[in-house]
């Protein structure tokens, strides 16, 4: 898959402004952090990317890009869990796959578990933490409310003495998971309730994928993100919107510490999109609960899906860019994303012609045997892409629906009588079809041809409007389509909670297509190549199941322009 590099480059210094790069100009202009913009990505390695992940990759990157800073990858790996590994490679994955290079700034929070533990020593002695030994249901109860205050801990007052020992001890193993924990000694009054006494340290006694069991203890996520981002002298800390309430924390923990700088928090709104979900909980459900192939099925919103749908990383990086950055929460119409998609594939996919759903189309006057090879641009308006050959012969598969018995006037395509061009090829007319009479269906269409009309305007003067596709039938190879419809009915999924979301699965979301019939050039597509079928849409080769015997194809997205308009452009 190549994509274009240089693009990328230009794609910077359009942007439009927003209110993080108003801050970071601001910043730069105060002279502060010596001129330097350093970002980070901070994924919990613990699901698969989704769309809205690849929001805050295009954000932290293209910063980072634009800025001639730096952008670091860092996993959050505080919760040891088995899995990780998987999800780190297809994290990595992910983010190149979207055109971005963390370069040497590839970090894990594990890495800092020991510096985590000194400074929460460093804490301790300053008598600003101490061991709480309340239950998890006591420390919910002292916790008060939103309106009621808060109940200081018995164990608040523990000497400084007793908290190392006891800090140590849980180190190194003496206690129980839940016997007790290490809180930062606040304010159990304030109004914020992240600030009451939160908890930075608790007892697992499980492996960790990357330390082992070289630790029992582990931080919070809370204690360790704003620790992490100073070890790495980030410049602006970026994330989404929930985390504004624990702004004040990530600023206390870095006031009470002596580290090396103290990032700018900066909370923008969490990307949504309608008729899908965008939480690795309910992406998670979706592919234990079967109701989708995997963690890469086409109608996932994770990177790995739009992959394998045949979205494009420049279509998914212009769509980031065309959603902007927002204080406010909002929902994004799918139909931006497919805007992005259909524009980017139709200057960059070769077209091709592909029969979904086959209708054989006899020639009577067309000598058998003969076969004409057709010359046609892979492109219309690109013709450094080429060309390709296309055979013709005596019987050529239609499309079911380019023929109608008994059509409307306004049909421009076959029936009784009619007239109508194969696209690149002749002007033919319909004589005769089959129909089995008991079901009704239309098995074979008779037409003849004019000779006179390869490429050339009927010598009479009339006028043929309609342009249908087809493939010669003797040369077709026979593959597998796949359709991909939107995964939810509801545009809100999971707006009513008091329903469960997957009630809203579209049943319909997918529709295989067994016996389709395509150009034979398309054996030799590489996997993940993306093509116009013309009149039809844009179509992948699958990633896992495209074979040159059997190609599969998955549906990207339709053609929105009706063919009158693109078959104007053509000619
Ligand atoms: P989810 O809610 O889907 O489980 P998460 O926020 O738990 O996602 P993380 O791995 O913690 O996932 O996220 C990594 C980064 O991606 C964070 O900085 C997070 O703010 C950002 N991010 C996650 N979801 C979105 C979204 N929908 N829009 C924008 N940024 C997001
Ligand atoms: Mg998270």
């Amino acid at each position: 898959m190549e994509e274009k590099k240089p693009q990328e480059v230009a794609e910077g210094a359009t942007k439009p402004s927003n209110f993080i790069r108003t801050i970071i100009d601001e910043d730069l202009k105060k002279g502060k952090n010596d001129g330097r913009v350093v970002t980070r990505f901070p994924p919990e390695p613990n699901g698969y990317l989704h769309i809205g992940h690849a929001k805050s990759i295009c954000l932290n990157f293209g910063l980072a890009r634009d800025y001639k800073g730096k952008c670091h990858l860092r996993f959050d790996d505080t919760n040891p869990c088995k899995e990780d590994v998987e999800y780190e490679d297809s994290i990595q994955g992910d983010v190149k796959w979207l055109g971005f290079d963390w370069g040497e700034n590839f970090f894990h929070a594990s890495d800092y578990f020991l510096q985590l533990y000194e400074y929460a020593v460093d804490l301790i002695k300053q008598g600003k933490a101490y061991v709480c030994s309340l239950s998890a249901d006591e420390m919910r109860a002292y916790r008060g409310t939103l309106k009621e205050p808060g109940k200081n801990s018995p164990y608040r007052d523990r000497s400084v003495e007793e908290n190392l020992d006891l800090f140590e001890r849980m180190k190194n193993g003496e206690f129980e998971e839940g016997s007790h924990v290490l809180r930062a000694k606040i304010d159990m009054a304030s109004p914020n309730l992240n600030m009451r006494d939160p908890v930075i340290y608790r007892i697992r006694k499980e492996a960790h994928h990357r330390t082992g069991n070289q630790w029992v203890i582990y931080p919070m996520y809370d204690y360790t993100h704003c620790i992490s981002d100073a070890l790495e002298r980030i410049t602006h800390s970026i994330c989404t919107l929930e985390f504004e309430d624990h702004r004040p924390l990530y600023d206390w923990v870095l006031d009470q510490l002596d580290v090396p700088c103290h990032p700018r928090q900066i909370e923008f709104a969490r990307l949504n999109i309608n008729y899908t979900v965008l939480s690795k909980r309910r992406l998670i459900e979706l592919v234990e609960g079967g109701h989708v192939s995997g963690w890469d099925d086409p109608r996932m919103p994770t990177i790995v899906g739009f992959r394998r749908r045949g979205y494009t990383p420049a279509s998914i990086r212009n769509f980031c860019d065309r959603v902007g950055v927002a204080k406010k929460d909002s929902c994004v119409d799918m139909g931006l994303l497919e805007f992005c998609v259909r524009e980017d594939l139709d200057r960059s996919a070769p077209r091709a012609m592909g029969v979904l759903q086959p209708l054989k189309l006899v020639i009577d006057n067309y000598p058998e045997g003969q076969v004409e090879e057709f010359e046609v641009p892979c492109h219309p308006q690109d013709p450094a892409m080429g060309t390709r050959k296309i055979p013709f012969s005596r019987e050529v598969y239609i499309e079911q629906d380019d023929f109608m018995e008994d059509p409307p006037k306004k049909f421009f395509r076959l029936g009784p009588g009619r007239e109508v061009r194969l696209r690149y090829g002749y002007i033919v007319k319909c004589v005769d079809y089959v129909k089995d009479e008991t079901t009704g269906e239309i098995k074979e269409v008779h037409c003849t041809y004019d000779p006179d009309t390869l490429g050339a305007a009927p010598q009479d003067g009339r006028k043929v409007k309609g342009i249908i596709h087809w493939v010669s039938a003797a040369h077709a190879v026979a593959g597998e389509v796949r359709l991909y419809d939107r995964l939810f009915v509801k545009e809100d999924p999971t707006g009513d909670k008091s329903v469960d979301y997957k009630t809203f699965l579209n049943p319909d979301s997918l529709q295989v297509l067994e016996n389709c019939q395509l150009e034979p050039s398309l054996a030799g597509a590489a996997p993940e190549s993306r093509f116009q079928f013309e009149r039809l849409g844009y179509f992948c080769a699958d990633i896992k199941d495209f074979k040159p015997e059997r190609p599969v194809f998955n549906r990207t997205v339709t053609l929105r322009d009706t063919w009158a308009k693109i078959d104007k452009k053509d000619r």
